[in-house]
């Protein structure tokens, strides 16, 4: 039987960002247990669109974090920077509403405030710049240049070098069967019905997390939304930013080789009493609304070829913010996930502040509030600003 001082299930962005900046911090022997391989759930098929464009307070300014952090990452993690391939190109927010066009230059004014340079378009500004848009039932646009894209595979790959460089045991095809609870503490996790003991166990498993919880009682509002992406033929560079709609639902951006990635919501999306398990099945339909959200917006696209199609899960919670911190009913349990459609993105900045939280210390951005207790106490975080 083997012991570790922190066990961490799932080799997400969230899982090694976590180990990562634990073994910065030399908090003693930590292991990794993934399923899979590194990247293998929602982190290896998402769009890993990075934006600090938010409507609040709080994840502005925590998005702001994890943006700086972003532009270091290579150098920090010692990993070559045309893998991670961060790429500035600005997000665009379209508003297809007076009043989704009133809310957003509101947001403008906080993001100024917090150091987000955003810039509010008129339609013209916006066809001057990117000519290539169709802006028809479009009343303006917010623009903020560091927003961007990293590759995802490579970022978490970096991240996962990075802390078996610093001893973090990484096993990848290892499941985690449940969680081992003894005299009311967190005793490890289960695997191949041997025990890994562990004094503190971090559940970081993306959209799998409620699942591993109930192994030890715990019931904790998290699903798996399917969500569909596709990817095109590459043409030649004529378009930077990530444009995207909230309301409607789209995001499309070209990148740095050419492909145009997008994606939009659902139309009949999974929910909290209505998970309909794991779905990664791909769908004509998706196409059909797909096609035409983005030739509309985008009519450059019109004879453009897909390349490849997939499905991935959004780790939704009721509020499609992170589960983040202890669990009280077991002490020693934590839990890092329910990032909804912006994990990516946070992963960073989540891992740090983690770190702080599992080895408790003063947390350097208060994210308390991201506990699981705020959906027992009904104090659900509001964010306008996400992609439905
Ligand atoms: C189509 C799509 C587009 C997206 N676009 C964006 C975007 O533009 N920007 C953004 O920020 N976010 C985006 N997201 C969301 C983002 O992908 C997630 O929020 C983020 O990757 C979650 O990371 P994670 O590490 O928490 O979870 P995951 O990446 O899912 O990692 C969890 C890991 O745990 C492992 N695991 C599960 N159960 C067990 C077990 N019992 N034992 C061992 N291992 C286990 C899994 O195999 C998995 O590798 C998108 C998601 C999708 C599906």
């Amino acid at each position: 039987m083997s012991t570790y001082d922190i066990i961490i299930v799932g080799g997400g962005i969230t899982g090694v960002a976590t180990a990562y900046e634990l073994a910065k911090k030399k908090a003693g022997r930590i292991l990794l247990l993934e399923k899979e391989f590194v990247s293998a759930g929602s982190t290896g098929s998402c769009a890993a669109g990075i934006r600090a464009q938010f409507g609040t307070e709080f994840n502005i300014g925590l998005m702001k974090r994890s943006l700086d952090k972003f532009e270091h990452l290579a150098r920090e993690l010692d990993y070559p920077e045309d893998k991670i391939e961060l790429w500035q190109g600005g997000y665009l927010v379209l508003a297809y509403s007076e009043k989704e066009w009133e809310n957003l230059k509101s947001r403008v004014e906080v993001q100024h405030r917090l150091g987000i340079m955003t810039e509010i378009l008129t339609v013209e500004e916006i066809i001057a710049r990117f000519p290539q848009l169709n802006l028809n039932g479009v009343y303006g646009g917010t623009f903020h240049q560091r927003d961007g894209h990293a590759d995802p595979l490579h970022t978490t790959f970096a991240y996962a070098r990075a802390a078996r460089r610093l001893g973090v045991e990484i096993r990848e095809w290892t499941r985690v069967e449940g969680l081992v609870q003894e005299r009311g503490k967190i005793r490890g996790v289960k695997v191949n019905g041997e025990l890994i003991e562990g004094e503190k166990v971090l559940v970081a498993c993306g959209a799998w997390s409620s699942h591993l919880m109930k192994t030890v009682g715990v019931e904790i509002p998290l699903w798996g939304e399917k969500h569909e992406i596709l990817i095109t033929e590459p043409l030649e560079r004529a378009f930077a930013p990530m444009v995207i709609s909230f309301s409607i639902g789209y995001y499309i951006q070209q990148r740095p080789h050419g492909s145009f990635i997008m994606g939009i919501g659902p139309e009949n999306p999974a929910h909290w009493h209505d998970p309909r398990d794991f779905d990664f099945s791909p769908t004509w339909r998706f196409l059909e609304r797909m096609s035409q959200a983005a030739t509309s917006v985008l009519p450059m696209l019109k004879s453009v070829n897909i390349v490849r199609q997939w499905a991935g899960l959004y780790e939704m919670t009721p509020d499609a913010h992170h589960i983040l911190g202890p669990i009280d009913e077991v002490p020693g349990l934590y839990i890092a996930a329910g990032g909804s459609g912006h994990g990516f993105m946070f992963g960073p900045v989540v891992g740090e502040l983690m770190a702080e939280w599992i080895l408790g210390e003063t947390l350097s951005y208060d994210i308390t509030r991201l506990n699981y207790q705020r959906f027992q106490k009904g104090e659900l975080v509001r964010e306008p600003a996400v992609v439905g």
